[in-house]
Protein backbone atom coordinates (compact mmCIF):
# COMPACT_ATOMS: atom_id res chain seq x y z
CA UNK A 1 0.00 0.00 0.00
CA UNK A 2 2.77 2.40 0.96
CA UNK A 3 5.41 1.51 -1.97
CA UNK A 4 5.23 5.40 -3.64
CA UNK A 5 6.53 6.89 -0.19
CA UNK A 6 9.87 5.54 1.01
CA UNK A 7 10.40 5.41 4.50
CA UNK A 8 11.65 8.26 7.07
CA UNK A 9 12.25 10.77 3.74
CA UNK A 10 10.89 14.18 2.69
CA UNK A 11 10.75 15.39 -0.80
CA UNK A 12 13.03 18.29 -1.38
CA UNK A 13 14.26 19.32 -5.20
CA UNK A 14 13.04 16.20 -6.84
CA UNK A 15 15.11 14.23 -4.14
CA UNK A 16 13.69 11.83 -1.36
CA UNK A 17 15.97 12.95 1.54
CA UNK A 18 15.95 11.57 5.16
CA UNK A 19 15.71 15.15 7.46
CA UNK A 20 19.27 17.17 7.93
CA UNK A 21 19.44 15.70 11.54
CA UNK A 22 18.10 12.57 10.68
CA UNK A 23 14.77 13.01 12.73
CA UNK A 24 11.84 10.78 12.39
CA UNK A 25 8.31 10.89 12.98
CA UNK A 26 5.59 7.88 13.46
CA UNK A 27 2.77 7.79 11.43
CA UNK A 28 -0.51 5.36 13.01
CA UNK A 29 -3.11 4.52 11.99
CA UNK A 30 -6.11 5.37 14.58
CA UNK A 31 -8.09 2.41 14.47
CA UNK A 32 -5.33 -0.24 15.81
CA UNK A 33 -2.84 2.70 17.00
CA UNK A 34 -0.47 0.16 15.06
CA UNK A 35 2.69 2.46 13.17
CA UNK A 36 1.62 2.70 9.51
CA UNK A 37 5.05 4.18 8.65
CA UNK A 38 7.85 6.86 9.26
CA UNK A 39 8.20 9.87 7.67
CA UNK A 40 11.19 12.50 7.87
CA UNK A 41 10.64 15.08 10.97
CA UNK A 42 12.21 17.90 9.50
CA UNK A 43 13.24 21.39 11.12
CA UNK A 44 13.97 24.53 10.35
CA UNK A 45 16.96 23.49 8.71
CA UNK A 46 15.33 21.03 6.32
CA UNK A 47 12.67 23.98 5.94
CA UNK A 48 15.43 26.60 4.82
CA UNK A 49 16.33 23.56 1.63
CA UNK A 50 13.18 23.56 0.84
CA UNK A 51 12.44 26.77 0.37
CA UNK A 52 15.86 27.43 -1.60
CA UNK A 53 14.74 24.61 -3.53
CA UNK A 54 11.56 26.44 -4.52
CA UNK A 55 13.29 29.60 -4.69
CA UNK A 56 15.73 28.26 -7.23
CA UNK A 57 12.57 26.50 -9.29
CA UNK A 58 10.88 29.82 -9.68
CA UNK A 59 12.22 31.58 -12.63
CA UNK A 60 11.68 28.56 -14.97
CA UNK A 61 8.72 27.43 -13.72
CA UNK A 62 6.84 30.70 -13.70
CA UNK A 63 8.42 31.74 -16.92
CA UNK A 64 6.87 28.21 -18.41
CA UNK A 65 3.93 29.10 -20.68
CA UNK A 66 0.78 28.34 -18.85
CA UNK A 67 -0.30 25.58 -21.59
CA UNK A 68 2.88 23.87 -20.59
CA UNK A 69 2.06 23.84 -16.78
CA UNK A 70 -1.62 22.58 -17.58
CA UNK A 71 -0.24 20.05 -19.12
CA UNK A 72 1.70 19.01 -16.44
CA UNK A 73 -0.99 19.09 -13.97
CA UNK A 74 -3.05 17.26 -16.54
CA UNK A 75 -1.18 14.54 -16.09
CA UNK A 76 -0.71 15.06 -12.64
CA UNK A 77 -4.77 14.56 -12.36
CA UNK A 78 -4.43 11.41 -14.71
CA UNK A 79 -2.24 9.76 -12.70
CA UNK A 80 -4.12 10.31 -9.24
CA UNK A 81 -7.21 8.94 -11.07
CA UNK A 82 -5.13 5.74 -12.08
CA UNK A 83 -3.76 5.50 -8.55
CA UNK A 84 -7.32 6.09 -7.42
CA UNK A 85 -7.32 2.26 -5.30
CA UNK A 86 -3.77 2.90 -3.33
CA UNK A 87 -4.29 6.91 -2.38
CA UNK A 88 -8.18 5.76 -1.11
CA UNK A 89 -6.14 3.49 0.90
CA UNK A 90 -3.51 5.73 1.93
CA UNK A 91 -6.14 8.52 2.87
CA UNK A 92 -8.39 6.29 4.72
CA UNK A 93 -6.23 4.08 6.73
CA UNK A 94 -3.97 7.47 7.95
CA UNK A 95 -7.15 9.49 8.91
CA UNK A 96 -8.75 6.26 10.24
CA UNK A 97 -12.21 6.94 8.17
CA UNK A 98 -13.73 4.18 5.93
CA UNK A 99 -12.77 3.76 2.18
CA UNK A 100 -15.06 4.75 0.79
CA UNK A 101 -14.48 8.07 2.11
CA UNK A 102 -10.82 7.69 1.21
CA UNK A 103 -12.14 7.31 -2.21
CA UNK A 104 -14.42 9.88 -2.50
CA UNK A 105 -11.88 12.20 -1.33
CA UNK A 106 -9.29 11.14 -3.71
CA UNK A 107 -12.08 11.68 -6.53
CA UNK A 108 -12.63 15.33 -5.29
CA UNK A 109 -8.39 16.30 -5.34
CA UNK A 110 -8.70 14.71 -8.71
CA UNK A 111 -11.43 17.33 -9.68
CA UNK A 112 -9.58 19.93 -7.77
CA UNK A 113 -6.27 19.21 -10.17
CA UNK A 114 -8.37 18.43 -12.95
CA UNK A 115 -10.33 22.02 -13.16
CA UNK A 116 -6.40 24.19 -12.43
CA UNK A 117 -5.17 21.98 -15.06
CA UNK A 118 -7.72 23.29 -17.71
CA UNK A 119 -7.74 26.44 -15.91
CA UNK A 120 -4.03 27.02 -15.76
CA UNK A 121 -4.47 29.07 -19.23
CA UNK A 122 -7.59 31.15 -18.37
CA UNK A 123 -5.89 33.17 -16.17
CA UNK A 124 -5.87 36.48 -17.75
CA UNK A 125 -5.70 40.62 -16.74
CA UNK A 126 -8.00 43.12 -18.12
CA UNK A 127 -7.71 46.49 -20.48
CA UNK A 128 -8.33 49.22 -18.51
CA UNK A 129 -10.57 52.13 -20.11
CA UNK A 130 -8.72 55.47 -20.99
CA UNK A 131 -9.86 58.94 -20.33
CA UNK A 132 -8.27 59.96 -24.26
CA UNK A 133 -7.25 58.11 -27.04
CA UNK A 134 -3.71 58.60 -26.17
CA UNK A 135 -3.43 55.65 -23.04
CA UNK A 136 -3.61 51.90 -22.53
CA UNK A 137 -3.76 50.77 -19.30
CA UNK A 138 -4.09 47.06 -18.38
CA UNK A 139 -3.47 44.21 -15.61
CA UNK A 140 -1.11 41.46 -15.59
CA UNK A 141 -1.45 38.31 -12.95
CA UNK A 142 1.91 37.82 -11.76
CA UNK A 143 2.42 34.84 -9.40
CA UNK A 144 4.39 35.62 -6.09
CA UNK A 145 7.42 33.24 -6.28
CA UNK A 146 7.83 30.56 -3.23
CA UNK A 147 4.54 29.81 -1.55
CA UNK A 148 3.63 28.13 1.77
CA UNK A 149 1.11 25.63 2.09
CA UNK A 150 0.52 23.96 6.34
CA UNK A 151 -2.57 21.93 6.35
CA UNK A 152 -4.55 19.76 8.60
CA UNK A 153 -4.77 16.08 8.94
CA UNK A 154 -8.43 15.82 7.90
CA UNK A 155 -9.00 15.72 4.62
CA UNK A 156 -5.42 15.29 3.30
CA UNK A 157 -5.97 14.67 -0.43
CA UNK A 158 -8.27 17.50 -0.68
CA UNK A 159 -6.69 20.20 0.69
CA UNK A 160 -3.51 19.21 -0.82
CA UNK A 161 -4.85 19.65 -4.03
CA UNK A 162 -6.91 22.98 -3.10
CA UNK A 163 -4.26 24.34 -1.71
CA UNK A 164 -1.16 22.90 -4.32
CA UNK A 165 -2.72 23.28 -7.68
CA UNK A 166 -3.93 26.34 -8.37
CA UNK A 167 -0.89 27.93 -7.00
CA UNK A 168 1.31 25.73 -9.30
CA UNK A 169 -0.96 26.46 -12.50
CA UNK A 170 -0.60 30.30 -11.59
CA UNK A 171 3.14 29.96 -11.75
CA UNK A 172 4.33 29.88 -8.28
CA UNK A 173 6.60 26.64 -6.31
CA UNK A 174 5.28 25.20 -3.16
CA UNK A 175 6.50 24.34 0.00
CA UNK A 176 4.08 21.96 1.57
CA UNK A 177 4.15 20.98 5.41
CA UNK A 178 1.05 18.74 5.69
CA UNK A 179 -0.26 17.33 9.15
CA UNK A 180 2.15 15.47 11.38
CA UNK A 181 -0.84 13.78 12.29
CA UNK A 182 -2.07 12.33 8.58
CA UNK A 183 1.01 13.35 5.97
CA UNK A 184 0.91 10.12 3.72
CA UNK A 185 -1.73 11.27 1.30
CA UNK A 186 -0.01 14.68 0.43
CA UNK A 187 3.39 12.43 0.88
CA UNK A 188 1.80 10.45 -2.00
CA UNK A 189 0.25 12.73 -4.10
CA UNK A 190 3.79 14.93 -4.16
CA UNK A 191 5.64 11.50 -5.92
CA UNK A 192 2.88 11.48 -8.73
CA UNK A 193 3.32 15.19 -8.94
CA UNK A 194 7.18 14.34 -9.14
CA UNK A 195 6.08 11.65 -11.80
CA UNK A 196 3.97 13.76 -13.55
CA UNK A 197 6.96 15.93 -14.51
CA UNK A 198 7.18 19.16 -12.26
CA UNK A 199 10.70 19.96 -12.41
CA UNK A 200 12.53 19.17 -9.24
CA UNK A 201 12.24 22.28 -6.43
CA UNK A 202 8.15 23.26 -8.05
CA UNK A 203 6.69 21.10 -5.23
CA UNK A 204 8.37 20.21 -2.23
CA UNK A 205 6.96 18.39 1.04
CA UNK A 206 8.18 18.98 4.38
CA UNK A 207 6.36 16.89 7.30
CA UNK A 208 7.12 18.69 10.99
CA UNK A 209 5.55 19.93 13.79
CA UNK A 210 3.97 22.86 13.67
CA UNK A 211 6.06 25.49 16.09
CA UNK A 212 9.44 23.25 14.47
CA UNK A 213 8.94 23.32 10.52
CA UNK A 214 5.14 25.18 10.34
CA UNK A 215 6.61 28.15 12.20
CA UNK A 216 10.16 27.99 10.28
CA UNK A 217 8.40 28.02 7.12
CA UNK A 218 5.57 31.23 8.15
CA UNK A 219 8.26 33.27 9.33
CA UNK A 220 10.82 32.86 6.03
CA UNK A 221 11.47 36.04 4.42
CA UNK A 222 11.41 34.10 1.04
CA UNK A 223 7.93 32.76 1.37
CA UNK A 224 5.75 35.13 -0.53
CA UNK A 225 2.48 33.54 0.43
CA UNK A 226 1.02 31.14 3.02
CA UNK A 227 -1.76 29.16 2.77
CA UNK A 228 -3.03 27.68 5.88
CA UNK A 229 -6.00 25.60 6.76
CA UNK A 230 -6.30 24.13 10.50
CA UNK A 231 -7.70 25.70 13.80
CA UNK A 232 -8.24 29.36 14.15
CA UNK A 233 -6.53 29.53 17.26
CA UNK A 234 -3.14 28.51 14.98
CA UNK A 235 -4.15 30.70 12.33
CA UNK A 236 -4.00 33.72 14.23
CA UNK A 237 -0.36 33.01 15.03
CA UNK A 238 0.55 32.12 11.48
CA UNK A 239 -0.98 35.67 10.64
CA UNK A 240 0.97 37.12 13.65
CA UNK A 241 4.03 35.11 11.96
CA UNK A 242 3.63 36.63 8.92
CA UNK A 243 3.30 39.88 9.36
CA UNK A 244 6.64 40.55 10.78
CA UNK A 245 7.92 39.49 6.74
CA UNK A 246 4.14 41.18 5.10
CA UNK A 247 3.80 38.31 3.43
CA UNK A 248 0.17 37.56 3.03
CA UNK A 249 -2.19 35.19 3.80
CA UNK A 250 -4.89 32.91 3.47
CA UNK A 251 -6.94 31.82 6.17
CA UNK A 252 -9.30 28.73 6.05
CA UNK A 253 -10.39 28.12 9.68
CA UNK A 254 -12.94 26.24 12.31
CA UNK A 255 -16.65 26.09 11.49
CA UNK A 256 -19.60 25.63 13.51
CA UNK A 257 -22.37 25.20 10.94
CA UNK A 258 -25.98 25.20 10.95
CA UNK A 259 -28.63 22.94 9.45
CA UNK A 260 -31.76 25.31 9.95
CA UNK A 261 -34.59 22.70 8.92
CA UNK A 262 -38.08 24.15 8.52
CA UNK A 263 -42.11 21.98 8.92
CA UNK A 264 -41.85 22.43 5.35
CA UNK A 265 -38.61 20.59 4.14
CA UNK A 266 -38.68 17.06 2.66
CA UNK A 267 -37.79 14.63 5.89
CA UNK A 268 -36.20 12.13 3.89
CA UNK A 269 -33.97 13.64 2.04
CA UNK A 270 -33.15 16.28 5.06
CA UNK A 271 -32.47 13.97 7.78
CA UNK A 272 -30.18 11.87 6.44
CA UNK A 273 -28.24 14.69 4.94
CA UNK A 274 -28.13 16.40 8.15
CA UNK A 275 -27.17 12.95 10.05
CA UNK A 276 -24.38 12.54 7.59
CA UNK A 277 -23.48 16.02 7.91
CA UNK A 278 -21.94 15.03 11.33
CA UNK A 279 -21.02 11.95 11.44
CA UNK A 280 -18.77 11.68 8.02
CA UNK A 281 -15.32 11.89 8.56
CA UNK A 282 -16.92 11.30 12.46
CA UNK A 283 -17.57 14.94 12.67
CA UNK A 284 -13.59 16.09 11.76
CA UNK A 285 -14.73 18.04 9.08
CA UNK A 286 -14.58 22.02 9.08
CA UNK A 287 -17.74 22.18 7.18
CA UNK A 288 -19.37 19.77 9.69
CA UNK A 289 -22.91 20.13 10.61
CA UNK A 290 -22.68 20.68 13.90
CA UNK A 291 -25.62 22.49 15.02
CA UNK A 292 -29.47 21.72 14.23
CA UNK A 293 -31.94 24.42 14.19
CA UNK A 294 -35.06 22.90 13.77
CA UNK A 295 -38.70 24.72 13.79
CA UNK A 296 -40.77 23.74 16.94
CA UNK A 297 -43.72 22.05 15.47
CA UNK A 298 -41.64 19.09 14.21
CA UNK A 299 -38.95 19.15 16.54
CA UNK A 300 -39.71 16.03 19.01
CA UNK A 301 -40.08 13.89 15.93
CA UNK A 302 -37.01 14.90 14.41
CA UNK A 303 -34.79 14.90 17.12
CA UNK A 304 -36.40 11.08 17.15
CA UNK A 305 -35.66 9.98 13.70
CA UNK A 306 -31.87 11.95 13.67
CA UNK A 307 -31.44 9.80 17.55
CA UNK A 308 -32.35 6.90 15.67
CA UNK A 309 -30.14 7.27 12.34
CA UNK A 310 -26.89 8.23 15.18
CA UNK A 311 -27.59 4.95 17.02
CA UNK A 312 -27.50 2.98 13.27
CA UNK A 313 -24.58 4.49 12.68
CA UNK A 314 -22.10 1.44 12.37
CA UNK A 315 -18.60 2.16 13.16
CA UNK A 316 -15.48 0.42 12.42
CA UNK A 317 -11.90 0.24 10.72
CA UNK A 318 -11.05 1.72 7.21
CA UNK A 319 -10.85 -1.10 5.83
CA UNK A 320 -14.25 -2.90 7.53
CA UNK A 321 -15.66 0.47 4.71
CA UNK A 322 -18.63 0.87 7.78
CA UNK A 323 -20.67 4.55 8.61
CA UNK A 324 -17.94 6.68 10.93
CA UNK A 325 -14.30 5.08 11.92
CA UNK A 326 -12.04 6.46 15.06
CA UNK A 327 -10.91 10.07 15.86
CA UNK A 328 -7.83 10.43 14.50
CA UNK A 329 -5.69 10.98 17.45
CA UNK A 330 -5.74 10.58 20.94
CA UNK A 331 -5.48 14.33 21.36
CA UNK A 332 -8.63 14.80 19.54
CA UNK A 333 -9.78 11.97 21.31
CA UNK A 334 -9.26 13.83 24.39
CA UNK A 335 -10.67 16.64 22.98
CA UNK A 336 -13.82 15.18 22.25
CA UNK A 337 -14.50 13.86 25.20
CA UNK A 338 -14.25 17.10 26.99
CA UNK A 339 -17.40 18.65 25.21
CA UNK A 340 -19.37 15.42 26.42
CA UNK A 341 -20.53 16.89 29.61
CA UNK A 342 -22.90 19.46 28.73
CA UNK A 343 -24.43 20.60 32.21
CA UNK A 344 -28.06 21.98 31.34
CA UNK A 345 -28.31 20.53 27.77
CA UNK A 346 -30.34 16.97 27.68
CA UNK A 347 -28.07 13.92 26.16
CA UNK A 348 -30.59 12.09 23.91
CA UNK A 349 -27.87 9.88 22.64
CA UNK A 350 -24.30 8.72 22.73
CA UNK A 351 -22.20 10.74 24.64
CA UNK A 352 -19.47 8.19 25.77
CA UNK A 353 -16.58 6.64 24.16
CA UNK A 354 -17.21 3.07 22.58
CA UNK A 355 -15.14 0.19 22.25
CA UNK A 356 -10.88 -0.07 22.10
CA UNK A 357 -9.07 2.65 20.85
CA UNK A 358 -10.30 6.07 19.76
CA UNK A 359 -13.89 5.66 18.76
CA UNK A 360 -16.57 7.64 20.13
CA UNK A 361 -20.44 7.47 19.89
CA UNK A 362 -22.25 9.60 17.86
CA UNK A 363 -23.78 11.67 19.83
CA UNK A 364 -26.92 14.48 20.46
CA UNK A 365 -27.93 17.11 22.51
CA UNK A 366 -30.59 18.76 22.54
CA UNK A 367 -32.23 21.83 24.42
CA UNK A 368 -29.01 23.46 23.65
CA UNK A 369 -28.90 27.47 24.80
CA UNK A 370 -26.29 29.42 22.78
CA UNK A 371 -24.64 30.46 25.43
CA UNK A 372 -23.27 26.77 25.67
CA UNK A 373 -20.04 25.39 24.52
CA UNK A 374 -21.31 22.96 22.67
CA UNK A 375 -23.59 25.72 20.97
CA UNK A 376 -20.67 28.01 19.98
CA UNK A 377 -16.96 26.55 20.37
CA UNK A 378 -15.90 23.37 17.36
CA UNK A 379 -16.26 20.01 18.62
CA UNK A 380 -14.36 18.44 15.38
CA UNK A 381 -16.09 15.16 16.24
CA UNK A 382 -19.61 13.46 15.59
CA UNK A 383 -21.19 15.60 18.28
CA UNK A 384 -24.54 17.55 17.34
CA UNK A 385 -26.41 20.35 18.97
CA UNK A 386 -29.93 20.61 18.68
CA UNK A 387 -31.63 23.92 19.36
CA UNK A 388 -35.69 24.68 18.57
CA UNK A 389 -36.92 28.08 16.99
CA UNK A 390 -40.51 29.34 16.19
CA UNK A 391 -40.44 32.13 12.96
CA UNK A 392 -37.89 32.65 10.53
CA UNK A 393 -36.67 35.51 12.03
CA UNK A 394 -35.69 33.60 15.02
CA UNK A 395 -33.86 30.85 13.16
CA UNK A 396 -31.86 33.57 11.38
CA UNK A 397 -30.60 35.20 14.80
CA UNK A 398 -29.11 31.60 15.90
CA UNK A 399 -27.51 30.83 12.79
CA UNK A 400 -25.52 33.98 13.00
CA UNK A 401 -25.34 33.63 17.18
CA UNK A 402 -21.49 32.01 16.80
CA UNK A 403 -18.16 33.24 16.07
CA UNK A 404 -17.61 31.08 13.00
CA UNK A 405 -18.87 31.89 9.13
CA UNK A 406 -18.36 28.59 7.16
CA UNK A 407 -21.52 26.79 5.54
CA UNK A 408 -25.08 27.59 6.04
CA UNK A 409 -27.33 24.81 5.20
CA UNK A 410 -31.36 25.96 4.48
CA UNK A 411 -34.06 23.15 4.54
CA UNK A 412 -37.14 24.18 3.17
CA UNK A 413 -39.76 24.00 0.19
CA UNK A 414 -40.21 27.80 0.56
CA UNK A 415 -37.85 29.58 -1.91
CA UNK A 416 -38.59 33.22 -1.01
CA UNK A 417 -37.75 31.94 2.98
CA UNK A 418 -34.52 30.12 1.59
CA UNK A 419 -33.42 33.57 -0.71
CA UNK A 420 -33.81 35.55 2.68
CA UNK A 421 -31.89 33.57 4.53
CA UNK A 422 -29.31 33.14 2.27
CA UNK A 423 -29.17 36.72 2.23
CA UNK A 424 -28.94 37.60 6.20
CA UNK A 425 -26.66 34.78 6.83
CA UNK A 426 -23.10 35.35 7.86
CA UNK A 427 -21.16 32.83 5.69
CA UNK A 428 -18.89 32.00 3.45
CA UNK A 429 -21.02 29.25 1.83
CA UNK A 430 -24.74 28.41 1.67
CA UNK A 431 -26.25 25.40 0.42
CA UNK A 432 -30.47 24.77 0.15
CA UNK A 433 -31.98 21.72 0.89
CA UNK A 434 -28.76 20.22 0.34
CA UNK A 435 -25.83 19.65 2.82
CA UNK A 436 -22.63 21.31 1.53
CA UNK A 437 -22.24 22.05 -2.62
CA UNK A 438 -22.79 18.15 -4.17
CA UNK A 439 -23.44 19.74 -7.83
CA UNK A 440 -21.32 22.91 -8.46
CA UNK A 441 -18.37 22.64 -10.13
CA UNK A 442 -15.53 24.95 -8.99
CA UNK A 443 -17.51 26.14 -5.96
CA UNK A 444 -15.62 28.87 -4.36
CA UNK A 445 -15.00 27.39 -0.80
CA UNK A 446 -15.10 31.05 1.20
CA UNK A 447 -15.62 31.78 4.41
CA UNK A 448 -16.69 34.88 6.62
CA UNK A 449 -15.76 35.45 10.26
CA UNK A 450 -13.55 33.31 12.74
CA UNK A 451 -14.10 31.24 9.86
CA UNK A 452 -11.19 33.06 7.82
CA UNK A 453 -11.08 34.65 4.59
CA UNK A 454 -10.35 32.65 2.13
CA UNK A 455 -11.18 32.84 -1.53
CA UNK A 456 -10.42 29.35 -2.61
CA UNK A 457 -11.97 27.05 -4.90
CA UNK A 458 -12.68 27.55 -8.49
CA UNK A 459 -11.31 30.36 -10.78
CA UNK A 460 -10.84 32.42 -7.74
CA UNK A 461 -8.29 30.20 -6.15
CA UNK A 462 -5.61 30.83 -9.13
CA UNK A 463 -6.41 34.52 -8.28
CA UNK A 464 -5.58 34.01 -4.99
CA UNK A 465 -1.74 32.83 -6.28
CA UNK A 466 -1.48 36.07 -7.88
CA UNK A 467 -0.45 39.17 -7.40
CA UNK A 468 -1.62 42.16 -10.15
CA UNK A 469 0.34 44.56 -11.76
CA UNK A 470 -1.31 47.70 -13.08
CA UNK A 471 0.12 48.91 -16.08
CA UNK A 472 -0.25 52.54 -18.13
CA UNK A 473 1.08 53.60 -21.16
CA UNK A 474 1.04 57.17 -22.92
CA UNK A 475 1.16 56.78 -26.44
CA UNK A 476 3.12 59.21 -27.81
CA UNK A 477 3.04 60.54 -31.38
CA UNK A 478 6.40 60.38 -34.03
P1 LIG B 1 -4.09 22.81 13.72
O1 LIG B 1 -4.36 24.26 13.65
O2 LIG B 1 -3.71 22.22 15.03
O3 LIG B 1 -2.87 22.41 12.73
C1 LIG B 1 -2.94 22.68 11.35
C2 LIG B 1 -1.51 22.74 10.79
O4 LIG B 1 -0.83 23.84 11.37
C3 LIG B 1 -0.67 21.49 11.08
O5 LIG B 1 0.10 21.20 9.94
C4 LIG B 1 0.21 21.95 12.23
O6 LIG B 1 1.43 21.25 12.30
C5 LIG B 1 0.44 23.40 11.85
N1 LIG B 1 0.82 24.30 12.96
C6 LIG B 1 0.48 24.19 14.28
N2 LIG B 1 1.03 25.21 14.98
C7 LIG B 1 1.73 25.97 14.11
C8 LIG B 1 2.52 27.15 14.21
N3 LIG B 1 2.69 27.78 15.39
N4 LIG B 1 3.09 27.66 13.10
C9 LIG B 1 2.90 27.05 11.89
N5 LIG B 1 2.19 25.91 11.73
C10 LIG B 1 1.60 25.39 12.81
O7 LIG B 1 -5.35 22.08 13.10
P2 LIG B 1 -5.66 20.51 13.00
O8 LIG B 1 -5.99 19.97 14.35
O9 LIG B 1 -4.57 19.86 12.20
O10 LIG B 1 -6.97 20.51 12.07
C11 LIG B 1 -8.26 20.74 12.56
C12 LIG B 1 -8.71 22.16 12.25
O11 LIG B 1 -8.62 22.41 10.86
C13 LIG B 1 -10.17 22.40 12.62
O12 LIG B 1 -10.29 23.61 13.31
C14 LIG B 1 -10.86 22.51 11.27
O13 LIG B 1 -12.04 23.27 11.26
C15 LIG B 1 -9.79 23.10 10.43
N6 LIG B 1 -10.06 22.89 9.01
C16 LIG B 1 -10.52 23.94 8.27
C17 LIG B 1 -10.82 23.77 6.92
C18 LIG B 1 -11.34 24.92 6.09
O14 LIG B 1 -11.31 24.84 4.87
N7 LIG B 1 -11.81 25.99 6.70
C19 LIG B 1 -10.64 22.53 6.31
C20 LIG B 1 -10.18 21.48 7.09
C21 LIG B 1 -9.88 21.68 8.44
Amino acid sequence: MLRMIPSARQLIDGEWISARNKGELAVVDPATQEPIQTVARAEAVDVEDAVAAARRAFPEWAATSPTERGRVLRRWADLVLSSLDELAAIEARDVGKPLSGGRANVLRAHAIIEYNAGAADKLTGVTLPARTPDYLGYTVPEPYGVCAAILPWNVPSVLTAANVAPALAAGNTVVLKPSEVAPLAPLALAELARRAGFPPGVFNVVVGLGPEAGAALTGHRDVKHVSFVGSTATGRAIMASAARNLTPVKLELGGKSPNVLFADADLDVALPAIVGSITENAGQNCYAGSRLVVEDSIHDEVVERVAAAMQAVRLGAWDADLDMGPLVSAAQYDRVRGFLDQPGARLVTGGAPTGEGWFVQPTVYDQVDSSMRIAREEVFGPVLAVQKFTGTDRALQLMNDVDFGLLACIWTNDISRALRLAKGVHSGQVAVNQFHNTGVIGFPFNMQKDSGFSRGGGYAALREYTQEKAVSVRLLEH
